[in-house]
Order: C-alpha cells, then structure tokens, then sequence
C-alpha cells in the first residue's frame, strides 16, 4: 500500500466520525471509553481484529504484539508492555470479556519453530516467543506424522493456547473469572478460509464461531 494512501484513508475517515451530524466521537469523548472486550492479537498486518469483527470505534480495547503472546503473571521490574494493557482493561476498564485471538501462517510461530535460526538474524524475537515453547513440546510429538503446514496449523493453535493459560495466572483475573464477571475466549483465525475458530476448552477442538450448530461451552 503506498504510504498516501494511509492520507486517503486518514480523510475518509475524518468524514466519516467528524462530518456535520456525526456524533459518535463527541459521545466518546463525553462519556469515555467503555469496551466491554479486551481483544490480544498478533501484530499481523493481515489479522487485525477491529477489521475482522466489523467494529467501530470504542468497542474493543486492543493490545496486539508478535503471535498475541499472553507471558505468565509476574512481578519482576521488566517492560511489562502486554500486562500493562490487559490489566488496565481489566482492573482499569472493568472488561467483561478476555478474547485472545491467534492467525494461521503467523511468522512469529514460525520464528518459534525455527528459533535456532531467528536467533541469528533478530536481538528481542527470540526470547519474545520463547514464551511459548511449551507450545512446541506439546504439539512436537501430537503431530509428527503430518505434514508440515498442519503441523504449523496445530502449533499457532497451541500457543493460543499457552496465552490462553497464561491468563488464568493473573490473580485478578482468576479473581473475576470465579465471581462471574469475565470471561476468556481463546480464538483462531483461519485467514485462508477466512474462518474464526473457537477454542472449547471441554472436547480441546477449535470450532468455527459460524459453523452449523456452533455451540459455546458453558
Ligand atoms: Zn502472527
């Protein structure tokens, strides 16, 4: 995409929100934000998540880094950049739903399957999805006798998962997840098919969210 056009788009957009009539900002500004979703996603340029669920401004708090890695709940001096955002939209914004949302062909997937050799080209990549490794234990042996791109498939699926876990370590989380007041959804997006997954924690499929007979475990 040629840089001007971001300009284009930058215009259209100013038309659309702030034309004669349009009030949705001025509401916004007024009263705040107040999504009831916290969306984690992947840095993807392909898989941005206010682009595939159709949503307008206000509507999803976002936080997207590489292959929406969710890191276990600690309490060190680091950068907390991913923490940061998730507790500020759940102890902060109050969210009533978690959604952590992986994509196929992700290549920070890839890099974790290939960290040997990422190492040799990035400085903070491989240590970023090296969060996931357990990822990559539990699918090597599952999936050994596929072929390599379903096994690629079934690794992203796992690393969902792994910041799918990695949520329930947060003690506020845990907190609200008992009271009933939040939920974690653990999404996959098929960007081939164009098909979003849902992960059901009681059969450990991913199903698809516009399937026949979609049904959400309880
Ligand atoms: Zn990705």
């Amino acid at each position: 995409m040629p840089f001007n056009k971001l300009i284009q788009g930058y215009k259209a957009f100013h038309k659309e929100h702030f034309g004669p009539g349009k009030k949705l900002y001025q509401t916004l500004v007024r009263d705040g934000q107040n999504p009831e979703v916290l969306m984690i996603g992947c840095s993807d340029s392909r898989a941005d998540p206010a682009i595939i669920m159709n949503t307008a401004p206000g509507d999803i708090f976002v936080v997207r880094n590489v292959s929406a890695i969710v890191p276990a709940y600690s309490r060190d001096s680091g950068h907390h950049g991913t923490c940061s955002a998730i507790e500020f939209a759940v102890r902060g914004l109050k969210v009533k739903q978690i959604v952590v949302m992986g994509h196929s062909l992700c290549g920070g997937v890839r890099a974790l399957a290939e960290r040997d050799l990422v190492g040799e080209h990035f400085e903070f990549l491989p240590n970023w999805v090296d969060i996931a490794k357990s990822a990559l234990v539990s699918t090597q042996k599952a999936t050994e006798k596929l072929p390599e791109e379903e096994r690629a498939r079934e690794l992203e699926k796992a690393v969902v998962l792994v910041s799918y876990r990695n949520l329930h370590t947060f003690p506020w989380i845990e907190e609200r997840l008992k009271s009933g007041d939040l939920t974690i959804h653990a999404w996959y997006f098929d960007m081939a098919k164009g098909k979003l997954l849902e992960y059901n924690p009681l059969t450990h499929a991913f199903d698809d969210l516009n399937g026949k007979g979609f049904k959400r475990a309880k």
